[in-house]
């Protein structure tokens, strides 16, 4: 719903432009997917009317990094005036924009003949400068121009082709291919955040073994996680696969990921995820012989599908593995989380100081009904003055 109001919203404003005197193409994801038959995950407007002249036509929108000249519309529009991009420093990020009217010359700044087509939405027709329609319909990924160059412009290129080639499932050409291979050590230039963005849309995309056989082909992953020596078994994965989970996969058997967690820029969150499947990875072969009382918290966590997954991604569908997940599925809710018998008031009642001793007390009460040896208030309050 939201996107038809997207696309509308799309059309309108390229309708605008235009009228105004200015070209103006949707350009980018929505018409690669568009072509591809997929729903597009948001709409990007490319045209040749500068930024200030995009805000004057449409009060309030919004310009975001002066220096991009890329103004938002509404939640999630981007009309981005049409430019070439000139002196990349270092292989980040380009020095200087420069504005242009052309579109021919916007498209070809572009990484992917794929991510390059422009369709007009008022005529319905589409534009392509770069053969990005001959090369969607092969399933290809072809950097536009020379590979090397364009690799060398910006290297985190070098992951946004495995990216685009596992998500559609499609080839890299031979040439981008080759370039990739040569240039991968490379990418250890780039900035941890952009690293661990595009990693993160990788690992949460679809087409894990296609993902892995790029980054390991290429040497990608070499260069960026020389310490994973079983990254592999990230093609085990199966589902929706979370970040966390993605990335401890590719972590299993790293002596101290630390390091790697550094390098990524991993929020404080993000690495206790990431720390804390790795590290009950190996809890998972005691798990017959916890109390129940440690079963059951193990198996309530909100993670818990993810530490069956890492598990049986790494030791394949073990004793463990099927005890644990037959327990998942067949304990309900009021069995893993049965309502309190007990709580801090009741123990005020009694007479106790709250105080950081409070939650020792409950937790006990509560090992004690997971437990099944107390079932009643009676027997709460009783274990509570013990
Ligand atoms: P997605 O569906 O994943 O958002 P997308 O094609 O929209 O895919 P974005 O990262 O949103 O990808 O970028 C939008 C467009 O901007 C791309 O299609 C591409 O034309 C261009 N682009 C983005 N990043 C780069 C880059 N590093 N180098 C060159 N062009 C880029
Ligand atoms: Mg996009």
């Amino acid at each position: 719903m939201e996107l038809e109001a997207d696309r509308e919203l799309a059309t309108r404003i390229v309708e605008r432009l235009q009228g105004a005197g200015y070209t103006a193409y949707w350009v980018g994801g929505c018409v690669r997917d568009q072509l591809m038959g997929r729903k597009p995950k948001d709409f990007d407007v490319a045209t040749s009317a500068k930024p200030e002249v995009v805000l004057g036509l449409f009060p309030g929108a919004q310009l975001v990094g002066a220096s991009f000249g890329v103004v938002l519309h509404g939640g999630g529009i981007e009309i981005a005036t049409f430019r070439s991009e000139g002196n990349y420093r270092d292989g980040r990020r380009p020095e200087e924009i420069r504005y242009e009217t052309e579109a021919a010359l916007d498209a070809t700044r572009r990484d992917f003949t794929i991510n390059a087509i422009f369709y007009d939405p008022v005529s319905n027709e589409t534009i392509d400068f770069v053969g990005g329609k001959s090369d969607l319909e092969a399933g290809v990924v072809r950097a536009i121009g020379d590979p090397h160059v364009r690799f060398g412009e910006d290297h985190l290129r070098l992951l946004r082709a495995v990216r685009f080639a596992a998500r559609f499932r499609f080839a890299l050409e031979a040439k981008t291919f080759a370039a990739m291979t040569e240039m991968a050590s490379l990418i250890v230039k780039i900035a941890g955040e952009r690293l661990h963005d595009e990693m993160r849309r990788i690992l949460t995309g679809p087409n894990l073994d296609l993902a892995w056989k790029h980054l390991s082909e290429s040497g990608l992953m070499r260069a960026m996680v020389p310490e994973a020596k079983a990254g592999f078994r990230l093609t085990s994965l199966s589902g929706a696969v979370s970040v966390s989970l993605g990335w401890a996969a590719l972590l299993e058997g790293v002596e101290d990921a630390n390091p790697v967690y550094r390098r990524f820029r991993f929020s404080e969150e993000e690495k206790h995820a990431c720390a804390d499947l790795l590290a009950n990875e190996d809890r998972f072969r005691t798990l017959s012989q916890m109390s129940l009382s440690h079963l059951k918290r193990f198996l309530r966590r909100a993670n818990i599908n993810d530490h069956l997954e890492l598990h049986r991604a790494t030791h394949g569908e073990t004793s463990a593995y099927r005890f644990a997940s037959e327990m998942v599925a067949s304990l309900g809710p009021e069995i893993l989380f049965p309502a309190p018998l007990i709580d801090g008031r009741d123990l005020i009642a009694l007479g106790l100081e709250p105080g950081p001793r409070f939650s020792q007390i409950l937790k006990q009460v509560e090992d004690a009904q997971l437990e099944g040896r107390i079932q009643s208030k009676e027997e709460a309050l009783r274990l509570a003055v013990a």
